[in-house]
């Protein structure tokens, strides 16, 4: 039972699947670890650290030759992965809407890829879900982001020279990131507000401190949507947050941007004329901006500079904490392959039927088998 690492090759991709310490874990559980040499360095894992865990080194086609798991963050390039053996299991984030050519020839390829971010939302899964484990990440780095563009402090500071008022936080779409973002400006001494679509973040909002901004008397998402996503808003309500958002937006220094629907383009949260109503000098960061961006305007892998207003739509923010984001994921990854371990087969072992295999595979037998995709 051989499991591979691979080296990522996306542009700007400095996160790898697996860590020494995940390393070790497999190679307990009774399997021969390989490792695509430098596949750790851009995370500040060293190729000797992977050996010390038990991995032996390879170049990509011996790490590929024979191996029964291939473990990735993004999907690689199918014509990478030439001498792949059939049925092999092809464990990463797939990306599977972004990317869906790439499925095909994954069927191709005889191989059972595995989509990570197709993860359902339940509470045995809550320890494999990669989009958690990375959004969390990537709402911290977004206020990091924010106050390293903004020129002014965070927190209130009294000085012998006078004082500095705090700095004025809005978040807007508090899932993970969100709620992340909040507490990680908090932390720095913002004062911070945030919004959602799901009236159940109103308290979680409450619970950190900040102050819930919320659109009174228009319908948003009662409870919880299906696994907890939010879907398209009315008209009606989208009419209502934009004027909700126009009056509190020209009063905010810092505005963090995270809301997403499954499958769509991001909602478009501020206009241009919004926009300009912002103080010179304040900063917006757009975690959405590569699913089209919350923010108009916003250019994904650059900060641009409109109305005096920075917006800032770096790429892959997990990868910006690749150490750590790569050990989470890499834990998300073990989790998932340990929890179907077969000891007697000496592998994992997805049964027939279950929640996870089936929202998860991609292809197998040579064919797209994916509900998700198929619909
Ligand atoms: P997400 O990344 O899909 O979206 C980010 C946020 O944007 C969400 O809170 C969403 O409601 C919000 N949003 C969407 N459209 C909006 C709009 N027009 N205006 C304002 N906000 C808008 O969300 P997420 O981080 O994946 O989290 C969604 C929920 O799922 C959370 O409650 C989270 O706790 C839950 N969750 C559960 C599990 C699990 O049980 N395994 C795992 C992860 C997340």
């Amino acid at each position: 039972m051989k499991i591979a690492v691979l080296k990522e090759l996306a542009a700007g991709e400095r996160r790898v699947a697996a860590t020494p310490e995940t390393v070790k874990k497999f190679a307990a559980l009774g399997a021969e670890m390989t490792v695509e040499r430098g596949a750790g360095v851009a995370a500040s894992y060293a190729d000797a650290d992977y050996e010390a865990a038990g991995a032996t080194l390879a170049d990509r086609a011996g790490a590929i030759a024979g191996a029964d798991i291939l473990l990735g963050v993004q999907g690689p390039p199918p014509d990478s992965l030439s001498g792949v053996k059939q049925g092999a299991w092809l464990v990463a984030g797939l990306n599977p809407f972004g990317e869906r050519a790439r499925v095909d020839d994954y069927a191709k390829l005889g191989i059972e890829a595995l989509a990570m971010e197709f993860m359902p939302r339940i509470t045995r899964a809550q320890s494999m879900d990669i989009l958690s484990s990375q959004a969390n990440l990537a709402g911290y780095k977004a206020v990091l982001d924010a106050a390293a563009e903004y020129g002014r402090a965070f927190p209130m500071m009294m000085t012998a020279a006078g004082t500095i008022s705090a700095a004025k936080v809005f978040v807007m779409g508090v899932g993970v990131a969100g709620l992340q973002a909040i507490a990680t400006a908090r932390r720095l001494g913002a004062q911070v507000s945030a919004t959602d679509v799901r009236s159940a973040t109103r308290e979680q909002i409450q619970s950190l401190g900040a102050k819930p901004i919320f659109v009174e008397n228009v319908k948003g998402i009662e409870g919880e949507g299906s696994g907890g996503y939010a879907t398209e808003m009315s008209d009606e309500y989208k009419t209502a947050q934009a004027e909700l958002v126009s009056s509190h937006i020209a009063k905010q220094d810092i505005v963090i941007t995270t809301a997403l629907i499954p499958g769509r383009p991001a909602p478009r949260l501020i206009s241009d004329a919004q926009l300009a109503t912002m103080r010179p000098g304040s900063v917006i960061v757009d975690l959405a901006v590569e699913a089209g961006g919350n923010v108009e305007g916003a250019v994904a892998g650059e900060v641009v500079e409109k109305h005096g207003v920075k917006i800032v739509g770096h790429r892959n923010v997990p990868s910006r904490l690749a150490t750590d984001a790569s050990a989470l994921f890499a834990r998300n990854l073990h989790t998932f392959l340990s929890t179907f371990w077969d000891k007697e087969a000496g592998k994992p072992v997805l049964p027939e039927g279950d929640e996870i295999g089936d929202a998860i595979r991609l292809t197998r037998g040579g064919e797209v088998v994916s509900e998700r995709l198929r619909g």
